[in-house]
């Protein structure tokens, strides 16, 4: 079976994105990547997900997936954004990291507590012959919503307690309270996973 690297050790993602590779690509095996792991210096979303993509394609010579996500609050200017996991410090606490936004936001009130949640896929496609050049495609999935101005539900990871999507019929239930197949089909990653798909379809394998 031809194989696509996603560039994570994290074996919850692998299943994730076999689930969506299978849909359009069932021929298709996803497996993890092993390799040397790149800085991700970028200062997008995109060029952290480009930087992973690039590095399992050049390492592993098969077509290679990276996902780079994050949370973009419109009052910050976008932040916390590529600094997501680290906004309280390096330690990845995402308890700290909610607190700390929470408390940055306490005098903004609504309308102004907008925000969204951004998926963004890089896809690097290696050349296949001599004649043909590697490939890059990036696609975006973005969930728009508000902050909460506490933290509710035990559902999710990272911010879920603290965001509110739109399109709730008045209900003002955190991702937090959301069950996890709701989220799903919702998500900025169902988003971006949609925007893949056509491309997965047209990929060229070996
Ligand atoms: P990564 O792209 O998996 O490295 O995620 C970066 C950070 O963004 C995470 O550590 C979380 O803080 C935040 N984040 C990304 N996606 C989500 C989500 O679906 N729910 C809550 N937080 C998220």
């Amino acid at each position: 079976m031809a194989q696509i690297v996603l560039a994570t050790h994290n074996p919850h993602k692998v299943e994730e994105f076999q689930a969506i590779v299978a849909a359009t690509r069932p021929d298709l095996e996803v497996v993890g990547y092993n390799g040397p792991e790149p800085v991700e210096d970028g200062t997008t979303f995109a060029e952290n997900a480009l930087i992973k993509a690039r590095a399992a394609a050049a390492h592993t010579g098969l077509p290679a997936l990276a996902d780079d996500s994050g949370i973009c609050v419109d009052v910050l200017g976008g932040a916390p954004g590529v600094f997501s996991a680290y906004w309280a410090g390096h330690a990845k606490d995402a308890a700290a990291n909610l607190n700390l936004l929470l408390d940055q936001l306490l005098d903004i009130r609504d309308p102004h507590r907008t925000a969204q949640f951004v998926s963004t896929i890089a896809l690097v496609v290696p050349r296949l012959s001599r004649s043909s050049e590697t490939v890059e495609h990036v696609v975006e999935g973005v969930w728009p919503g508000r902050l909460a101005t506490a933290a509710s539900g035990q559902g999710g990871f990272g911010y879920d307690p603290i965001f509110v999507p739109d399109g709730q019929d008045g209900a003002e239930r955190s991702v937090g309270e959301w069950s996890a197949d709701e989220k799903n089909a919702a998500s900025h990653r169902a988003r971006a996973f949609q925007a893949l798909a056509p491309l997965l379809a047209d990929l060229p394998v070996r």
